[in-house]
């Protein structure tokens, strides 16, 4: 079954409200500072110990930029010093180590993603460094089955250095263009040409990587409905496998480049409603699937077949073809899953540093889930990738009565099946087309950790 989607302005706006992405659940704002290394240790021992011990998921955080791109709420560090990735590799290459020894090496990784910040601000040497050690210590597969990603900043690579990351090992490439238009380009910090972004991607082509991902932004300065199509031709010149098209969260108060924005120049909420439905009208017509949460992809890509089977997965890079892995990631701020945990690592260099230095896991705080949090989190998963629940296998899964556990969700669920944003029946949950545009707030009533004070840190849902 491919996902439809139908857009109704209506429904969107009444349902509009602040919400979690669900890349985690419980989302990260509840972890929290009594969770220790001990925690997480006992964690990766019972991760090894499972019948079938899962594979794995390394994530590696590369926190620096060369430019600060105002719109961004990511995790990073400014800087033009290049030298500053010498002793982050040290201690990254040091994590490793305190990490590769906790699990078993007989458990595969599925899948690498390199994030940042920008991973392509560190030269060759050093990434290639950074995969050897990485190999030294996990089980890499050698054989290009694996989900190997990094994202590029065209700004900061050549084509040969695409060619390089493919040599290294990496076969999924994800680059942010964001906007082709100068005005708008100007006003985030963002200079980019054209050329430059089509000479990775056609790098890439050449260099058979498996997948080429365009990251683009809606609700930026100055773009309209017929700036932002305009962006959509030039893209479509390089035929990418996947589009991701964000919503710009404009939240300054959260996160300081976004200060340097102009409010006055965001286009108003009812044109970026026109923008999204002009994007979706575009991108269906030239054959993309919408497959959930702000992603597109060609009816033959991996992730369209893995959701028409029921096979998709969605963690914290984002959705995946690949079974449910003990997510290990390392780096400042990178946020492990394992077991039934989450952890996260400290924020800044310094303490980095300082915890490496004493032989600590680099730890800030962290999540244990209950029972009751593990079968929510599988449910909201399972809505949020495949539009749909199969409430009999819930049950046998759990052994529970479904009707009687969400007797509340349920019932709130009826306005929304009133509305057609979802059918139930005495089996399954269906998102139905106009409702895939809203699954956050499907999924914010299972959510039972949702208040109204954890609500304010959210962004918009549209
Ligand atoms: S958007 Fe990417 S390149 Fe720009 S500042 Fe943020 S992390 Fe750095």
């Amino acid at each position: 079954m491919q996902q439809k989607i139908e857009f109704k302005p209506e429904l969107i706006k009444r349902y509009d409200k602040a919400g979690p992405r669900y890349t985690s659940y419980p989302t990260a704002n509840l972890f929290n500072a009594h969770f220790s290394p001990e925690d997480y240790c006992a964690a990766a021992a019972r991760s090894n110990k499972e019948v079938k011990p899962k594979p794995l998921s390394l994530y590696f955080h590369i926190p620096f930029c060369n430019t600060v791109c105002f719109y961004c709420a990511c995790n990073k560090i400014v800087t033009k010093r290049r030298d500053r990735a010498t002793p982050y590799l040290d201690h990254l290459f040091r994590e490793i180590k305190m990490q590769g020894a906790l699990y078993e090496n007989s458990r595969p990784v599925d899948q690498l993603h390199w994030g940042g910040g920008t991973p392509t601000f560190l030269n060759h040497d050093q990434m290639r460094t950074l995969m050897e050690k990485t190999g030294q210590y996990f089980s890499l597969m050698n054989n290009d089955k694996g989900e190997y990603s990094i994202e590029i900043d065209p700004r900061e690579v050549t084509a040969d250095g695409v060619h390089f990351l493919r040599d290294i090992g990496f076969n999924r490439l994800s680059l942010g263009v964001q906007d082709f238009d100068a005005k708008v380009q100007k006003a985030v910090n963002r200079i980019q040409s054209e050329e430059i972004t089509f000479t990775a991607i056609n790098a890439a082509r050449e260099a058979k990587f498996k997948s080429v991902s365009v990251d683009l932004i809606y609700g930026l300065p100055f773009q309209s409905v017929a700036s932002f199509l305009t962006t959509l031709d030039k893209i479509m010149q390089v035929d990418p496998d996947r589009l991701s098209v964000f919503n710009y969260a404009h939240l300054p108060t959260l996160f300081m480049p976004q200060r340097r924005i102009n409010e006055e120049d965001l286009p108003s909420a009812a044109e970026k409603l026109e923008i999204l439905q002009a994007v979706i009208q575009y991108l269906t017509d030239k054959g993309y699937v919408y497959v959930g949460m702000d992603h597109f992809a060609k009816p033959d890509d991996e992730l369209v077949i893995a959701q028409n089977k029921g096979q998709l997965y969605r963690n914290f890079q984002g959705y995946s073809t690949h079974a449910d892995c003990d997510m290990v990631a390392m780096g400042i701020t990178a946020i492990s899953q394992v077991n039934n945990i989450y952890s996260q690592n400290v924020r800044d260099e310094e303490s980095y540093y300082q915890m490496i230095d004493e032989g600590k896991l680099p730890l800030l705080r962290g999540f244990v889930l209950t029972d009751d949090d593990l079968l929510r989190r599988d449910l909201i998963s399972q809505l949020i990738c495949n539009f749909r629940l199969d409430m009999d296998h819930f049950m046998t899964k759990y052994t529970l009565d479904f009707a009687r556990y969400f007797k509340k969700e349920l019932s709130l669920l009826k306005t929304m099946q009133d509305d057609g944003l979802l059918q139930i029946d005495d089996k399954t949950i269906t998102v139905l087309p106009p409702g895939r545009l809203l699954i956050r707030n499907i999924c914010m009533t299972f959510d039972a950790h949702l208040n109204d004070n954890q609500k304010i840190r959210f962004s918009k849902v549209i």
